[in-house]
C-alpha cells in the first residue's frame, strides 16, 4: 500500500489545477453566477475538456477514449469547478454507455462529435413520479407496426445537460409487454421540449425537464439490453458515486480555506480567532473528516480500476464524501460569522453547490440501503 501519488499523477493533478484556474474559472467568472450558461459557452467548455481527454475518460482507447484510470480521472475531476464537473460526468457517462451498446460501430461520427466536444450528451431516467426507484419509469414507447419508428411520450425531470444536449439516452417502457427499453434520441432528428428548472446551487449549470409528446425516434436507435450494456450501466454507478464524493469534498475544502483565511485575520476578544481552542477543534474536525472521506473515494476508484469494486464501497464513498462535505461547509460558514452568509465571501455558494450533489446517483438513504443490503444480505428498500 502506498499513499503517495506517483510523479505522473502529481503532474496530472497540477495540470488539472492549471486547467481549472486558467481556462475554466475565467469563463465562469465572465458570466452571471445565477444564470445557466448558454449552449455556445458550454460548447467552448466541452472543447477545452475534450482537449484534456476528459470527454472520453471512460471510453475504451480503441474507440477514441483517453484511457485514463478511474483513480487518475478522480484526481483530475475533483479539481474542476463543480458546475462543469457535473456537466462532464453526465456527458462522459452517457458517451461510455453509448459506446458499450454498439453505437460507436453504428454511428462513429456521433461518437467522434461527443469525444471532441462538438456535441453534448445527457442521460434521462428520472421522471416526476419516478426518482430513487428507476425501474418504475412511465415514459411510454410505442413501436410502429412497420418496424421503423418508435414514439416516445412522457416527461423526464432533473436531467443534467437536458437543455443543451444534442443526444439523450432515454429510458422508458415498451407498450404491450412493459419491458424497460433505452433509446438514443438525437434532438435534431427527434425534437422534444426542454426547459430549465432553477435550483439553489450549481446555478450556471443545466438541470432540465424534457417533454416527449409522441416524439418519433428511428427504431434502429433502440439500445440493446445485453450483458455488455448492463455491465456498463453498473460500472457507471460504481464510478460516478466516488467521483461525486470527491467533488463535494473539494468544494468543502475551498470553504475551509476561506474560513481559515478569515479566522487568521479576524480579531475578537483581543486576539485572532485562529488562536481560540474551539476554532482549532472545528478546523481539525473539518480537515480530518475531509481527508478520511477522500481516501474512501480514492479507494473506491482504485477498486474499480482493479475490477473489484462493489456497490457497497462505491455507495459508502459518495455517502461519506457528500455528507462530510455538507457538514464541513456548514461549519466553515459558521466560523466566518456573518461574513459566511455574505455572497461576496463565496462560502455560501460552496454550501449550496454541495447540497445539489446530495441527490444524483443515490441519496443518502438510498446509498445506505445499497450498502446495507450488501452487508446484511437483506434488502430494506
Ligand atoms: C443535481 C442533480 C442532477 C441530476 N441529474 C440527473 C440526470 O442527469 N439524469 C437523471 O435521470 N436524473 C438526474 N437527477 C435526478 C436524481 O437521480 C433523482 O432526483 C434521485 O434519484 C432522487 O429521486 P427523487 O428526487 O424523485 O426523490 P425520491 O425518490 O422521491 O426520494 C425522496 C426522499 O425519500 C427517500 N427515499 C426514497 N426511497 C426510500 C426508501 N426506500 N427508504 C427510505 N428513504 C427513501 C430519498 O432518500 C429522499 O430523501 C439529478 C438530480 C439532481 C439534484
Amino acid at each position: 500500500m502506498n499513499f503517495e501519488l506517483t510523479t505522473e499523477q502529481r503532474q496530472l493533478q497540477d495540470a488539472a489545477i492549471r486547467l481549472s484556474q486558467n481556462k475554466l474559472m475565467p469563463i465562469l467568472a465572465a458570466h452571471p453566477k445565477s444564470v445557466s450558461l448558454s449552449k455556445p459557452v458550454m460548447l467552448d467548455i466541452f472543447k477545452i475538456l475534450a482537449e484534456f481527454g476528459l470527454t472520453g475518460a471512460r471510453v475504451p482507447e480503441e474507440l477514441g477514449g483517453s484511457g485514463l484510470s478511474m483513480l487518475d480521472y478522480g484526481l483530475v475531476f475533483e479539481q474542476l469547478p463543480p458546475v462543469i464537473a457535473l456537466a462532464l460526468i453526465a456527458h462522459d457517462g452517457t458517451t461510455s454507455r453509448l459506446c458499450a451498446s454498439g453505437v460507436a460501430q453504428d454511428s462513429p461520427q456521433l461518437i467522434e462529435d461527443l469525444l471532441t466536444g462538438k456535441k453534448i450528451a445527457c442521460t434521462a431516467s428520472t421522471e416526476p413520479t419516478t426518482g430513487s426507484d428507476p425501474r418504475s419509469v412511465k415514459l411510454r414507447i410505442r413501436e410502429s407496426d412497420d418496424g421503423k419508428t418508435a414514439f416516445l411520450s412522457g416527461t423526464k425531470q432533473w436531467i443534467t445537460n437536458g437543455t443543451i444536449a444534442d443526444v439523450a439516452f432515454v429510458t422508458g417502457k415498451l407498450d404491450g409487454n412493459g419491458e424497460l427499453q433505452r433509446y438514443l434520441v438525437e434532438h435534431a432528428v427527434s425534437p422534444y421540449t426542454a426547459t430549465e428548472i432553477p435550483c439553489i446551487g450549481l446555478q450556471q449549470g443545466h438541470l432540465s425537464e424534457l417533454m416527449f409528446d409522441q416524439v418519433p425516434v428511428p427504431l434502429s436507435n433502440a439500445i440493446g439490453n445485453d450483458n455488455s450494456t448492463m455491465k456498463t450501466l453498473t460500472q457507471a454507478w460504481l464510478v460516478n458515486r466516488p467521483l461525486l464524493g470527491l467533488l463535494g469534498l473539494r468544494s468543502a475544502e475551498r470553504a475551509k480555506e476561506a474560513a481559515l483565511e478569515h479566522v487568521k485575520d479576524r480579531i475578537q476578544f483581543g486576539s485572532v480567532l485562529a488562536s481560540k481552542q474551539l476554532m482549532q477543534e472545528a478546523l481539525v474536525d473539518i480537515e480530518a473528516s475531509i481527508q478520511s472521506a477522500r481516501l474512501l473515494c480514492y479507494s473506491a476508484l482504485d477498486a474499480a480500476d482493479r475490477g473489484v469494486a462493489t456497490q457497497a464501497l462505491s455507495a459508502m464513498a459518495k455517502r461519506q464524501g457528500v455528507a462530510t462535505a455538507e457538514k464541513a461547509a456548514s461549519i466553515a460558514m459558521r466560523l466566518c460569522g456573518a461574513m459566511g452568509l455574505a455572497i461576496e465571501t463565496g462560502v455560501e455558494q460552496h454550501a449550496r453547490d454541495i447540497k445539489m450533489l446530495t441527490i444524483p446517483d443515490g441519496t443518502y438513504e438510498i446509498l445506505t440501503l445499497i450498502a446495507g443490503r450488501e452487508i446484511t444480505g437483506q434488502s430494506a428498500f
